[in-house]
């Protein structure tokens, strides 16, 4: 499957029926899965055979998406999650446990920031979160001797920084720990992080992957290129034996499988943050489109931050893929074919302008949500990040009038047009 192109990979990878069997991935709506041999189970219990048992931790519907996702990254392993929180927390509580440290672009999700700003923390893991546009030096000097992960975003969500992976994977390498890059809002078809030295990638499958905001869900993706026997002392869980597997150790049995395995075969099976099945076969119609969606997110985006920006009523536009934006250079290297959908701008008028915009907008939709179909606006400062104060926001890259715009699929002049009269009634 490997190699085809990417838009083939999104309608073939991840299923291939035989000869009579259902031509789309058919949803296995079963909690559980029949066994003739008593001993057989016992095996999978074990690990020792790979086979279905129980949907918690695996499902062969989930499975099959996992599988193309997995394929489009370019990575061996991946598993797919509830959500893109359950992702995050997965990707990193598989290395890490009480007196670790993990080191953060301060540019992440909202959510991302409070689960490892907070909520990791009371489970005895710190976070340092570092600006993403820092020197080397400014990096390694992050680093302690319990840290066991970077972590960033290719494209922030909302602050549109465009992260330096191979800065960031240079670094992290150099202290013997991986990069894992949330790769939601570029998705495979603008930005493959393996590429340029990431370890593991997560995904909010709820945005472009799903693309139609029908399903929360997420993903976390292996490369198998970080060597855990290397820095076996950092990472035990993966290196030593597991007790609750009869001794078993990850790398051992499973080599480049043993990350997304362990994340399996402990995350899930205690944790138990599944993805439906129902859901998984909703997220794989969106990807069998990813390829031809994303190309018209970035066009559109493209013009509607190029119409805002000539704008005399706005004050700024951020659109990685205009001609000088902060992160223009970034972009063109990691995503050459474009960034995404998302553009933030703000008003002259400031955080009370921008609120009144957006009651103005006739078409374009005020939800919580990014990366679908529909146009839709959301004010971080009011919503996603209500629970940040204004030094926290700033460092996050949220200004306080900053509104973010996921420009969907529409027809482009439908979608100024709306901008246009909002922006006249302001
Ligand atoms: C939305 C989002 C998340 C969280 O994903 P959910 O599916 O909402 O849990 C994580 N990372 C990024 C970059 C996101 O945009």
């Amino acid at each position: 499957m490997s190699d085809y192109r990417i838009e083939t990979k999104c309608i073939q990878s991840g299923y291939t029926p035989k000869n009579g069997e259902p031509r789309i991935v058919p949803i296995v709506q079963s909690t559980t899965f029949k066994y003739d041999d008593s001993d057989e189970m016992g095996q999978l219990f074990d690990l020792e055979k790979s086979g279905y048992f129980y949907t918690r931790l695996q499902n062969p519907t989930n499975d099959a998406v996992a599988a193309k996702i997995c394929d489009l990254e370019g990575g061996v392993a991946a598993m797919l999650t509830s959500s893109g929180q359950a992702a995050n927390f997965y990707a990193i509580m598989n290395i890490a446990e009480a007196g670790d440290h993990i080191i953060c672009s301060s540019a992440v999700y909202g959510g991302t920031y409070n689960l490892y700003a907070h909520t990791i923390r009371k489970m005895g893991i710190q976070a340092t979160f570092v600006d993403p546009d820092c020197t080397e030096e400014e990096l390694n000097a992050a680093f302690q001797e319990n840290t066991k992960a970077v972590v960033g975003e290719t494209i922030a969500n909302p602050a549109l920084t465009v992260l330096d992976i191979e800065k960031f994977a240079k670094a992290a390498h150099a202290h013997g720990v991986p990069l894992i890059v949330d790769n939601t809002f570029a998705t495979p078809i603008n930005c493959r992080p393996f590429e340029w030295g990431a370890d593991i990638v997560t995904h909010s499958t709820t945005k472009y992957m799903d693309g139609h905001a029908a399903c929360v869900g997420g993903a976390i993706v292996d490369s198998g290129n970080f060597d855990w026997e290397k820095y076996a002392d950092k990472f035990p869980g993966l290196t030593t034996p597991d007790e609750t597997y009869h001794g078993l150790v990850y790398t051992e049995r499973f080599g480049k499988g043993a990350y997304i395995t362990k994340a399996t075969a402990q995350m899930m099976r205690d944790l138990g943050s599944i993805q439906s099945p129902q859901n998984a076969f909703l997220l794989n119609l969106g990807l069998e489109t990813l390829h031809l969606r994303m190309p018209r997110h970035c066009e559109n985006a493209l013009k509607a931050a190029q119409y805002l920006q000539a704008h005399e009523k706005v004050a700024w536009v951020n659109c990685p893929d205009l001609e000088g934006d902060k992160y223009h250079e970034l972009a063109k290297k990691y995503l050459p074919n474009g960034s995404c959908g998302v553009i933030t701008f703000g008003l002259k008028g400031g955080r009370d302008a921008a609120v009144r915009m957006m009651d103005f907008l006739k078409m374009i939709a005020i939800v919580t949500h990014v990366a679908d179909a529909r146009s839709c606006v959301l004010h971080p400062a009011s919503h996603t990040h209500r629970q940040m104060n204004e030094q926290e926001l700033l460092e996050a890259g949220v200004q306080p009038d900053l509104i973010r715009f996921s420009v969907g699929l529409e027809n482009i002049e439908d979608i100024i047009a709306d901008l246009q009269q909002a922006l006249e009634e302001v």
